[in-house]
């Protein structure tokens, strides 16, 4: 059954001014003096935008000075959101004109040096001998922590892991990690 008129005319308006503002290039390079999308030239080349992408993985802790059970060998689905901040790609033709950076290269630079380095691996705590010594000669994928690996601890690693194959024009302005659905921690660099 097709839309209501009176909702599809509701919603028309507003995505196409939100997904589309440079769409009215066109207009304004052939119509320079009479379109009244004169004012939204600049727009393109100046607007600064935040992006996001998450990625999981599984990945096995321990906390062994923690009160709860977190001090026992235990494991996580541990989600991974990387939010960069960059000026938008106006470059005519460019692959990624319009984007901050292509979702697919974010991805990409997030599964190389975050997923593949602790997916089905453990991070392991270096002052915590007795599970450093069994873990480092049980797995060959191991995250060696300078603080005990909680998710504030990899939240930091896995930020310092990625800035720096982000492209020049994009900054990482934080990395969120999820232990549990529930429990989460953000990371935006040292001050
Ligand atoms: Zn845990």
């Amino acid at each position: 059954m097709p839309p209501h008129p009176s909702r599809s005319l509701a919603i028309q308006p507003t995505s196409h001014l939100i997904i589309k503002p440079w769409s009215y290039l066109g207009e304004i390079l052939f119509f320079p003096y009479t379109s009244p999308f004169r004012s939204t030239l600049s727009y393109p080349r100046s607007i600064m935008m935040i992006i996001s992408r998450k990625i999981e993985l599984d990945y096995g802790h321990t906390l062994p000075n923690s009160f709860s059970f977190c001090n026992q060998l235990h494991g996580h689905r541990g989600t991974v959101i990387a939010t960069v901040e960059g000026r938008i790609i106006d470059r005519k033709g460019d692959p990624q004109e319009g984007m901050v950076m292509d979702f697919k290269f974010l991805n990409d630079i997030m599964m190389q040096y975050v997923h593949d380095v602790l997916d089905h691996g453990f991070a392991v705590w270096k002052n915590d001998h007795e599970d450093f010594e069994f873990i480092t000669k049980r797995n060959k994928r191991v995250v060696i922590t300078d603080e005990p690996p909680t998710a504030e601890s990899l939240a930091k690693w896995a930020f310092n892991q990625i800035q720096p194959h982000l492209p020049e024009n994009v900054a990482l302005k934080n990395l969120r990690w999820y232990e549990t659905p529930n429990n989460w921690a953000d990371y935006s660099g040292d001050e």
